[in-house]
């Protein structure tokens, strides 16, 4: 790849793109008032496609909550279009708790630090990058490929992903499949061989707040219907159980395929043995044989002394694909008949299976770049804009490619403290993607 300054190698381009990305703080708090950014780095994503001869257009879907969305048109009009997306936002950092600024886009270490780093301005850049790198040179894809860049992925999308499909559903005409967050990264099993995590499943979304009601009174006197109490031990139980084991298609097919990559003995009745010998990545796989509730928030009383007449609590619950309604069922139950449940988001699971010229492809492209790597599917125990393009009945995967230093943990670092990416795990997605993006 030549590398003057008029045609830059995608390769070093990605780390100037990324490193601009970072420096854009588009914290998304999940309240229009106090999330900021994502308009600047809406623009600025704008003005490097259309730099290089594409047509961008800027959706906003209210007072600076903006998206970018371009279609590069592809070689055989007869092949229907792949969907690329990637969110601009990202989730609060908090300087002092940082090695660095999180918005400084320092470069240290080989690393490229600040928030998104991974989550996932590193792969709004590889894209960036690689396209650019295309109208430069007058490379097309054979099928259209439409880019997504999306506000508000951190806070359920209603202002990124869903606005686009619920209110701009003809830009994403055509499209039969999509790649976007979180797959394609590597774990490496020894020197010369690494599992690349491909998302083809997510756990749904199930957030619920409960409400507790009684009777309100003084905090002196004897009371028997007091709304915190009956509140309280409805959020002790529900966060306290452990809900059943339940292997999906997905999951099966990641374990076997890594028990037997790295020699784990598999009891198909008891997954967690096998995983929890799986290290780092034990966290992201560990919460995907079981459906969740986690209490997250908890509101009540306005005075020390008064007895107030409600309480109410939020849960965040992700259920298996397939298991909403059996989820809801478990928690009524949890909680007793005088709790009443609201839900305040209810996205569906999505699974889709490891196979197809699209899955052959991303497998192809890997092993050309790493003669070593082994791609496996798993699910995705959290939620991504996935969720919203699969109701277009878009085949939605998490490739994001990206190949990462053994002893890195990476999954402590999406929303973690010091979020980071390898330069040249960058680098390296580029020439992935680059290579898949033309082939697929
Ligand atoms: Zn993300």
């Amino acid at each position: 790849m030549t590398s003057d300054a008029t045609r830059p190698a995608p390769t070093d381009e990605v780390v100037d793109l990324c490193r601009d990305l970072l420096r854009i703080d588009t914290t998304n708090t999940g309240d229009n008032d106090t999330s900021v950014g994502e308009r600047r780095a809406a623009e600025y994503v704008a003005e490097k496609l259309t730099e290089v001869g594409l047509a961008a257009e800027i959706h906003e879907s209210a007072p600076g909550r903006a998206n970018v969305v371009a279609r590069i048109a592809g070689t055989d009009p007869g092949r229907p279009a792949l969907l690329v997306h990637g969110h601009l936002d990202v989730v609060p950092a908090d300087p002092d708790e940082w090695s660095v600024h999180p918005f400084s886009g320092e470069i240290r270490d080989g690393y490229l630090w600040g928030r998104g780093a991974i989550d996932m301005k590193d792969f709004d850049a590889m894209v960036l990058a690689v396209v650019r790198h295309w109208q430069r040179t007058g490379v097309r894809p054979a099928r259209d490929i439409v880019l997504a860049y999306t506000a508000d992925e951190e806070a359920g999308s209603d202002y990124g992903a869903h606005f686009l499909v619920e209110r701009h559903r003809d830009l994403f005409d055509g499209c039969t499949e999509a790649i976007g967050e979180v797959g394609g990264f590597s774990y490496s099993v020894n020197d010369s061989q690494r599992l690349y995590l491909i998302e083809t499943a997510e756990k749904g979304l199930d957030w619920l707040r409960l409400h507790a009601k009684g009777r309100p009174g003084h905090g002196s006197m004897v009371h028997d219907d007091n709304a915190v109490t009956a509140l309280a031990e409805a959020v002790a139980r529900v966060g306290r159980h452990r809900f059943p084991v339940v292997v999906t298609p997905t999951v099966r097919a990641f374990l076997e395929q890594v028990s037997e990559l790295l020699g784990i003995e598999l009891d198909p009745e008891d997954p967690e043995t096998a995983i929890a010998k799986l290290g780092p990545i034990a966290n992201i796989i560990g919460a995907t044989v079981r459906n969740t509730a986690n209490p997250t928030r908890l509101a009540a009383g306005y005075k020390d002394n008064v007895i107030p007449g409600r309480a109410t609590a939020t849960i965040d619950c992700r259920s298996l694909p397939g298991q909403s309604e059996l989820l809801e069922a478990q928690l009524r139950e949890l909680v007793g008949p005088d709790i009443a449940i609201e839900y305040i988001q209810r996205q569906p699971a999505l699974e889709t299976t490891f196979d197809g010229d699209l899955v052959d492809a991303m497998s192809a492209a890997l092993r050309a770049e790493d003669p070593g790597a082994h791609p496996v599917p798993y699910m995705l125990s959290g939620g991504t804009d996935a969720k919203a393009f699969s109701k277009l009945g878009i085949r939605c995967f998490g490739f994001a490619p990206l190949r990462l230093p053994p002893d890195l943990n990476f999954s402590a670092l999406f929303h973690g403290i010091d979020e980071r990416v390898p330069v040249e795990g960058l680098q390296f997605g580029v020439r992935v993607l680059d290579r898949f993006l033309r082939t697929c």
